[in-house]
């Protein structure tokens, strides 16, 4: 700022200009006094809601882990009570092995709450809303949700929409203040597209040509307008087999007894369990021959290795032992504190929000294998090996851009992409800015100032090689 040019413009004015002067310095020091309180506050805040994530997402993962490890003793008690051909117990098994696919991960939602609420962060009445409206959508069997006009989702098991909404219901009715970042919600296109990347928003909203040219290197240049897009992704068509809130990736699957006894992952875990005997039963007695039965396996697709990801920005590279390079099941926990600025009492001066996940880890004894054990998911089925629980990076989890409660985002992807895909920019919502982002977009003058800015400039968009940056944070602030 430059002197003030009307002060001192009369001579002689000078102890007219003395009280100004100690009011604006006193002013000053209130605004700086202020701001450092604010700073205090926003640090504070940022602190409170990093605690709160991780634990959340810390005592979520655990009960994963809890979990997988209830339908790995069942997955053996299945095989025992085949040995003893006891039919009745292998139906029960079965049944509890289902339903706790949705009661377990909707406990460690549960667990989550008390763990952000006692670290601080308070009831986010959005996440709460959002939370019953789920429910109320499970109480209609999902009909509104299913886009073939069928009456329902199927159940897995009968009651199972109406049981799911009250367990909904009842983390609804303590009050929501964790939300499951990587939830994974039965209606929800199953596949990519650029405009359910929160990044394209960004990058356009940013003019950010360099992600253009290192993640969609044509798009600028060959993009002509809104009816260009490919139509968003299909939904799934299978029924799910795990809660939408926390899920697990775990499904049912035939097996045939004989084949499962002969697997020494198998084996080795019942004769840790006591139940060697039975098992072995299953390859010379009565059993040997029965037909395929359901045990719960891990959704391969979900289950796959850590460094099988091809990005040179992955965070996982290196150090990771082999035992643990297993993606799947993970718990990831959006928590938002809201700030009360000292400088603007009673006001809505935004939040901290914080991202954290994490994963239950296991393994399996393999003498075979380097350090004798070999990663959780080389079992043929679900088997009781889970024995920690670990901070792992965002980037690493199963969360999907923008993340699953970033209710804004969400909102726009469910309502506003297909209003537009159908029927153009007309219908952006302009309070949005994910719509903004969209409206923008559409102007062939900012499209070919990136494509002509990227034509001199594409090499300061080297990325950097893996290992390169400083990586290792397990959450984002946003
Ligand atoms: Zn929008």
């Amino acid at each position: 700022m430059t002197a003030d040019t009307t002060g001192g413009a009369s001579p002689g004015g000078r102890s007219g200009q003395v009280l100004p002067l100690v009011f604006v310095a006193a002013l000053a020091l209130l605004f700086a006094a202020l701001w450092l309180a604010d700073i205090h506050r926003v640090v504070l805040a940022k602190d409170e809601a990093q605690n709160a994530g991780d634990a959340a997402a810390l005592v979520a993962a655990r009960w994963l882990g809890d979990t997988l490890n209830l339908e790995g003793d069942l997955n053996l008690a299945h095989a025992a009570a085949l040995a003893e051909g006891d039919a009745d117990a292998v139906e029960a098994i079965t049944n509890a092995q289902v339903r706790a696919l949705f009661s377990g991960p909707l406990a460690g939602v549960s667990a989550a709450q008390t763990a952000a609420k006692r670290n601080g962060v308070p009831e986010n009445p959005d996440f709460t809303a959002f939370v019953r409206e789920r429910a109320a959508l499970a109480r209609r069997g999902y009909s509104a949700v299913l886009s073939d006009g069928s009456a329902a989702m199927p159940e897995p098991w009968p009651g199972a929409w109406t049981e799911y909404a009250d367990m909904l219901e009842k983390i609804a009715a303590r009050g929501v203040a964790a939300g499951v970042d990587n939830a994974d919600f039965y209606e929800d296109p199953d596949g990519a597209h650029w405009l359910l990347e929160t990044g394209f928003h960004d990058a356009v909203l940013g003019r950010d040509w360099c992600w253009f040219r290192n993640r969609a290197p044509a798009l600028l240049s060959s993009y002509s307008g809104w009816r260009w897009w490919p139509a968003l992704p299909d939904r799934p068509r299978d029924p799910p087999f795990s809660a939408e809130l926390l899920p697990i990736r775990l499904h049912p699957a035939l097996f045939v007894p004989a084949d499962l006894a002969r697997s020494a992952a198998f084996a080795d875990a019942a004769e840790r369990a006591g139940l060697g005997d039975a098992v072995a039963r299953l390859l010379d007695g009565p059993a040997t021959n029965a037909p395929p039965q359901l045990w719960i396996v891990f959704d391969r697709s979900a289950w796959g290795a850590w460094t099988a990801m091809k990005d040179p920005a992955f965070p996982l590279r290196g150090r990771l032992r082999r035992e643990y390079d297993v993606a799947g099941a993970d718990a990831v926990f959006r928590v938002e504190k809201p700030l009360e600025l000292p400088s603007r009492p009673g006001r809505d001066s935004g939040a901290a929000v914080w991202s954290a996940a994490a994963k239950p880890l296991g393994w399996l004894p393999d003498p075979g294998a380097p350090g004798g054990k070999a990663p959780a998911n080389a079992a043929p089925v679900v088997l009781p090996v889970w024995r920690a629980t670990r901070l792992v990076p965002l980037d690493a989890s199963s969360m999907p851009s923008g993340g699953s409660f970033d209710l804004g985002w969400r909102e726009h992807r469910a309502a506003h992409l297909p209003r537009y895909l159908a029927r153009g920019p007309g219908v952006l919502d302009a309070s949005c800015r994910w719509c903004r982002a969209l409206a923008k977009w559409e102007d062939a003058d900012l499209r070919r100032t990136g494509s002509r800015w990227l034509s001199t400039n594409a090499w300061k968009c080297a990325v950097s090689p893996p290992g390169s940056s400083p990586g290792g944070g397990t959450g984002h602030a946003h």
